[in-house]
């Protein structure tokens, strides 16, 4: 079991293309592939009245309840929502590192998004923001050169950015086969 995935997408995350219908919060519960699981969909579906059915399904389902936010223009918004936790998307632009001052004054974590992925400069985050290694994006970059710099400035949060459930790793064929009472045999 992995220790932590607070960056889950599912069906609330109406208008992203690779959520399948089968990725619902019951079934990433059920799975419950880390020790501490939390649902971070799109902010920008949520907030047009989806919001309130979504937190009582992640609250039913005893999960960790966050938002992902795509930059500055839904910050002032996302604050007034009762999260755990936020995640961000700081692009490269002036605006993006100035609202972040607004969600870290709720006092809640703060966790910047594949900055890998969006060209994020992580000299101009502050240090109390936690950095995401994502795992749908970190392979597709030059690591090693964008994080290694910034290894000791920061403390760091692991993600699977899943939209489907096999993204959650071989933890659904485990869940699949605990559920048939088959246990796995061990060819070597
Ligand atoms: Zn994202
Ligand atoms: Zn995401």
């Amino acid at each position: 079991m992995l220790k932590q995935d607070l960056h889950i997408h599912t069906t609330y995350s109406m208008n992203d293309g690779a959520v399948v219908p089968e990725q619902t919060i019951a079934l990433v519960a059920a799975v419950k592939h880390a020790r501490i699981v939390g649902i971070s969909d799109h902010f920008e579906n949520l907030a047009n009245g989806q919001f309130q059915g979504y937190s009582n399904e992640v609250r039913k389902a005893g999960l960790k309840l966050g938002v992902e936010i795509d930059g500055h223009a839904w910050v002032n918004e996302a604050t007034r929502y009762d999260v755990d936790y936020f995640i961000y998307h700081c692009r490269n632009q002036d605006d993006d590192y100035f609202a972040l001052e607004k969600l870290l004054a709720t006092n809640r974590p703060v966790i910047i998004a594949h900055p890998n992925a969006l060209d994020t400069d992580l000299n101009r985050i502050p240090t109390e923001c936690l950095i995401e290694i994502n795992n749908r994006y970190i392979w597709r970059s030059d690591w090693e050169k964008f994080y290694r710099p910034f290894k000791d400035k920061f403390r760091f949060v692991l993600g699977s950015d899943a939209h489907q459930p096999n993204w959650l790793g071989q933890t659904v064929a485990l869940y699949a086969a605990s559920q048939l009472g088959v246990e796995e045999y061990l060819v070597f």
